[in-house]
């Protein structure tokens, strides 16, 4: 299929990440064009212009516009390593620390900031003549495209794909801000932008693409249901027929014991994982033992990652059984004080250590015997499968991707490469978790796995060929 795709996001890896969508996009946009010529468009944040060798195009107009700004500048990059890739700028809307806000606030604009990038995409590829058959949008802050693209760009004659990362994310914004979309009040109803008074934005994407999908298939059925569909199960059932669920990979050149340089001592087998284990201890000044299990967590600190549940969980079996915990993240107040609190208290048991650090994170992974992620819900979830290419076994709730990912390993037929468990409380948390310390006494059964989950292939080549054969059938709606 001789066909052009552009790739529409806020993040992507390594050129700018604040988390798992950068990882996704990333992946798609390099394993793509292994095999295609597959373009880029991305808000100019300053991470980005940073590490790009660009040239600037031009200069233009956003038509229907937000007000005093509406200059956009439409930016090329000329890095051999990054080709295709096409930034539109604005210096207020985009010349900011972080993509999204700061210090756990959005920035109050957001709206028109998004908006305008929506619009900048579309209108660059107007003046300047770049035609795609195809815009494959990601997540709330691209989900205007879609519908900008129906309205006010049907001679393009492309389609577009909505991918959801996180339902819970929805770009919900205050009514006095509609006219800033530069819409008709007509989309101003529940059957397309209004949500119990508010504006959705997330809902332009899912009405206005051709197809829309999620990050497992899981999920993709879970998100039709009162219990994750976050206000948007009716919509989503509507569309059901044209809702998908595609699981994530993970790029194993970069998560790869056998070659990641941030590591002590690459790896193939459980006897040199060990090492790095103890270099672990070492720098987190736990006591170094390498018969004490060692659970890890790296994520954002929030209550869809069950981070209240691991609280939980430690505060009731720490005084009981010896095990360490490493935890690396970032997130909400009261339970970064709450880790640290547990980690003052036990020293010698607990890091906390509250950072985005890329580094660290691919540390953890290695040093880790056990990862956490008791997620109350799961898109697809990246930690998992990380550390199962690190030997490191993951204890997940059974939900979304960690469904579809991870097995339970059972003692009878020693199947299996995880712990996985059912209900999102903290004793069943901790009933896993000390599953896990008994397991941990069983070297053979460590063993097993250890090679099961390392067995694991979630590479990216499933999912391209699927996301491909996505973008055929959008071609035929
Ligand atoms: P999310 O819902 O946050 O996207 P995922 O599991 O899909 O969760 O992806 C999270 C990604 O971000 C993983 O690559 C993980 O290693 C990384 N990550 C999360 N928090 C941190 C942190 N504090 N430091 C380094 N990497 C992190």
């Amino acid at each position: 299929m001789d066909k052009k795709i552009a790739i529409v996001s806020c993040e992507m890896f390594p050129l700018i990440k604040v988390g798992g969508l950068a990882d996704v996009v990333g992946a798609l946009y390099k394993k793509l064009n292994q095999y295609y010529q597959v373009s880029a468009f991305m808000p100019a944040f300053p991470q980005i212009k940073k590490s790009l060798k660009i040239e600037k195009i031009s200069d233009f107009n956003i038509p229907f516009s937000t007000g005093k700004k509406e200059t956009a500048s439409f930016l090329k990059s000329i890095d051999a390593k990054y080709p295709n890739i096409y930034l539109i700028d604005n210096e207020h809307y985009f010349n900011r620390q972080h993509p999204y806000g700061e210090n756990g606030i959005d920035y109050p604009d957001n709206l028109e900031r998004f908006s305008f990038f929506c619009k900048g995409v579309l209108e660059a590829c107007k003046i300047n003549s770049l035609q795609f058959d195809i815009f494959h949008c990601h997540d709330w802050q691209t989900a205007l495209l879609p519908l900008y693209l129906n309205e006010f760009y049907k001679d393009f004659n492309s389609k577009s794909i909505f991918t959801i990362h996180n339902l819970a994310y929805q770009g919900v914004f205050s009514k006095e801000k509609f006219p800033l979309l530069g819409l008709d009040w007509k989309y101003f109803n529940m059957k397309e932008l209004e949500f119990y008074g508010n504006i959705n934005l997330m809902k332009a994407g899912i009405i206005h693409s051709a197809i829309t999908n999620t990050v497992s298939p899981t999920y993709a059925k879970e998100i039709l249901t009162p219990e994750y569909g976050c206000g948007l199960e009716g919509l989503l059932s509507e569309k059901k027929e044209f809702v998908y669920g595609i699981i994530n990979g993970i790029d194993y050149q970069i998560w790869n014991p056998m070659f990641d340089p941030f590591i002590t001592k690459k790896y193939k087998t459980r006897k040199i994982k060990i090492e790095n284990k103890k270099t672990l201890q070492k720098k987190l000044n736990l006591l170094v033992d390498e018969k004490i299990p060692l659970f890890g967590f790296v994520g954002r600190l929030v209550q869809q990652k069950g981070t209240d549940l691991i609280v939980e969980a430690i505060k009731n079996i720490i005084d009981k059984e010896k095990f360490q915990l490493v935890v690396l993240g970032t997130g909400e107040a009261n339970y970064e004080t709450q880790l640290k609190e547990i980690a003052r208290k036990y020293p010698g048991n607990i890091s906390i250590t509250l950072q985005f650090n890329e580094t660290f994170a691919h540390q953890i992974y290695a040093g880790s015997d056990f990862f956490l992620m008791p997620s109350r819900f799961e898109p697809c979830g990246l930690g998992q499968l990380i550390s199962m290419k690190y030997g490191t076994i993951p204890i997940v709730r059974k939900t979304g991707g960690l469904t579809d990912t991870v097995k339970d390993f059972s003692q009878e037929d020693k199947n299996g490469w995880g712990i996985v468990f059912e209900e999102d409380n903290a004793s069943e948390l901790q009933k896993a978790i000390q599953r896990a310390i008994d397991l941990y006494t069983q070297q053979q059964d460590m063993e097993l796995l250890f090679t099961n989950a390392k067995k694991q292939d979630f590479s990216w080549n499933q999912s391209i060929k699927q996301y491909w054969q996505l973008y055929q059938k959008a071609l035929t709606l």
